[in-house]
């Protein structure tokens, strides 16, 4: 069999087990949000508030959650009326509006944030290498997905100014330079409170360098 079919095949069987994946990830995610009285976009849009610490504006939440701006309004309203966010004038400028939430929504976003335990449960199987290799995978596939313009920018150590990636020996090979912090594969992060955007040489270079 040639290289070329056998590696549509790859393709095709990777795509479909992540394609089932994506199946699991839906159905239990409408179990846990029905039990909750709420709709999966909503548990999502309290666990960006709760891991962003911050409120954030509407625009805000419809980029990282890649829905548009009429789905986030009605979302937002609806967790509004149920007491579990609530709209304040942003500090930065008192004409916009910023959503934050409220005691009862954060607690409504630790329960939603724990939905996922199935899949931690499966991963969790895999052997420690198995698990470096999976996310450097998923981390190149995201950062792939960015670069088609199918997902939203992630504040990625992959695309941030101060990452230097293979930069020391074996275990932990890559650093941040801000946080002078030397990192292995599994600790290279994906959502960083301190992310600085990269030029897009920077990131070109880092790109070809982590991608090795
Ligand atoms: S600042 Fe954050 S995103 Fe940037 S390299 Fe350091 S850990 Fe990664």
């Amino acid at each position: 069999m040639s290289e070329g079919v056998y590696g549509e095949q790859a393709n095709g069987r990777v795509t479909h087990s992540l394609l089932r994946l994506s199946t699991a990830m839906r159905s239990q995610a409408w179990e846990w949000a029905e039990g909750a009285g709420l709709t999966p976009t909503q548990g999502e849009i309290l666990v960006l508030l709760m891991q962003r610490k911050n409120p954030m504006r509407l625009g805000e939440i419809a980029r990282e959650t890649a829905l548009t701006a009429a789905t986030t309004s009605d979302a937002v309203s609806t967790l509004e009326s149920k007491g579990l966010v609530e709209k304040r004038r942003a500090l930065d400028d008192g004409r916009a509006l910023a959503v934050r939430l409220t005691t009862r929504g954060r607690t409504s976003a630790k329960r939603a944030a724990q939905w996922p335990d199935f899949l931690s449960k499966a991963v969790g199987t895999l052997q420690g290498d198995e698990q470096a290799a999976f996310y450097r995978t998923l981390l190149k596939t995201v950062r792939q997905l960015e670069v088609q313009d199918d997902i939203p920018p992630h504040r990625m150590c992959l695309t941030c100014s101060h990452f230097e990636p293979s930069k020391n020996a074996k275990k932990t090979p890559h650093h941040c330079a801000l946080l002078k912090l030397n990192m292995s594969d599994t600790e290279v992060r994906l959502d960083c409170s301190v992310y600085e955007a990269a030029d897009a040489a920077t990131q070109k270079k880092t790109w070809k360098i982590y991608a090795q």
